[in-house]
């Protein structure tokens, strides 16, 4: 192959432009194909990274450039600027969508920025349904538009589906769910709240980030939007703020607004980032199932202590919501929370300090093992009587569950739980 790009104002004209992801110009297209049957860890491995049609780079370079030259006047390569698009996002965008089994996906720069494209789809006096133990980001962002934007919002149980048939309006346009809940591990029925939101033409969003396309598919229960915080499972690694909003097939209509409003708005991801989230699929399969044997271990483990008062995990078949656990999600995840017996403040400080793998830090589904105090960290901006109405007391503790050894972990929990109780 020559060098591209060498003389003039133009890319040279043996430069082979095509889309990536689609290679259709080196004799690889059959992959894309296939993809689309293949298992998941198959398409974790191999969606959004055929090899790149510039040099045939295995894996998808970082187009770490602001702006693209034009091949002639008024015909570009694809790609004219990176806010509105990017070969490294491009194959990012497709390998969510292929996961998730979505029509297309708007990669942004945060999951945070995705919640915020996926509400720019509504008018000023439209009306959504939202959790009241929605992600705390996600409820600021929705004060924020009650305020700036005139949406109106209803926050409520949504595993009462009676109540959500009671909350609903003739401006009501989204039904947002998010499930298992956090940090409560609350299930919210999919195909039950898609049958609501059908029957009066409003979107349902689910917010995926808990369980990744490989342990929840909240397509194939009807939702219409799926939005994601990649920061989460999907890069897995603690590096990355992310996000994704993903329109279902037969949507085409939403996936185009979606990416309008993207550039619109300046919430695209940067190329690096999207290179990053890129590399941390490639193993999402075998992370999700690794994280979720550990999570089952500790549940059970914490489960059967006499300091413990309760457990809330959806792989435990004490949790209220277990069958619908087992029925909707293909795996329980990897997030838990519990309380203690004696929740004094002393007992948690000193079960927090005891903590050796476990970080005391927000965020959640990366390999390391992560705590957190709901309350005085990643809920502290809810309204304490909102708390206390949801469930989130003072004394409840929250594990995102990474990938050390679960004998490890096990050990570190039971002398933190020790020294919580004063014995140490
Ligand atoms: C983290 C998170 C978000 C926000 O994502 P950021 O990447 O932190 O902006 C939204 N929803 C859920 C469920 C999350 O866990």
């Amino acid at each position: 192959m020559t060098k591209t790009g060498s003389r003039g104002n133009k890319p040279a004209s043996s430069m082979t432009v095509v889309p990536p992801g689609t290679q259709s110009g080196m004799g690889w297209s059959h992959r894309e194909g296939g993809l689309v049957t293949a298992g998941l860890g198959t398409q974790c491995i191999h969606a959004g990274a055929a090899p790149d049609p510039a040099y045939g780079a295995v894996t998808p370079p970082v187009y770490q450039t602001s702006t693209f030259a034009y091949l002639d006047v008024a015909t570009s390569a694809g790609f004219e600027y990176t806010r509105t698009s990017n070969p490294t996002r491009a194959c990012l965008e497709e390998a969510i969508a292929l996961l998730e089994g979505g029509d297309s996906a708007a990669c942004t720069s945060s999951g945070m920025s995705a919640v915020l494209v996926a509400l720019n789809l509504l008018d000023s006096g439209s009306h959504l349904l939202c959790p009241m133990d929605c992600y705390g980001g996600t409820y600021r962002t929705l004060e924020h538009a009650k305020r700036a934007y005139g949406l109106e919002v209803t926050y409520l149980d949504m595993a009462d589906l009676e109540a959500v048939e009671k909350a609903l309006r003739p401006t009501t346009r989204m039904i947002w769910a998010e499930t298992p809940s956090n940090p409560l591990l609350r299930l919210s029925d999919l195909s039950a709240l898609s049958r609501i939101s059908k029957a009066i033409d409003a979107l349902l969003v689910v917010d995926n980030s808990f369980l990744s396309p490989i342990l929840q598919r909240p397509f194939a229960w009807g939702a219409d939007l799926v939005v994601h915080s990649t920061s989460k499972y999907l890069n897995g690694h603690s590096d990355v703020i992310g996000g994704a909003v993903v329109a279902a097939k037969g949507r085409p209509d939403l996936a185009t607004r979606l990416a309008a409003l993207n550039k619109t708005l300046g919430t695209s991801q940067s190329p690096h980032d999207c290179f990053l989230v890129l590399r941390g699929i490639k193993t999402l399969h075998l992370r999700m199932r690794a994280h979720e044997s550990n999570a089952q271990a500790l549940a059970e483990f914490l489960a059967s202590h006499p300091g413990v008062a309760l457990v809330n995990y959806p792989g435990l078949p004490s949790h209220p919501q277990h069958e619908l656990a087992k029925r909707q999600q293909l795996g329980f995840g990897a997030v838990l929370s519990f309380e203690l017996k004696q929740p004094t403040r002393s007992a948690i400080n000193r079960l927090l300090r005891s903590l050796q793998w476990f970080t005391l830090a927000e965020s959640l589904g990366g390999v390391e093992s992560l705590v957190n105090q709901p309350a005085t960290m990643s809920h502290a901006s809810m309204p304490p009587e909102l708390r206390e109405r949801v469930g989130i007391r003072d004394g409840l503790i929250r594990l995102s569950v990474g990938l050390e050894d679960p004998a490890d972990l096990i050990e570190d929990l039971r002398q933190a739980l020790e020294a919580a109780a004063g014995k140490s």
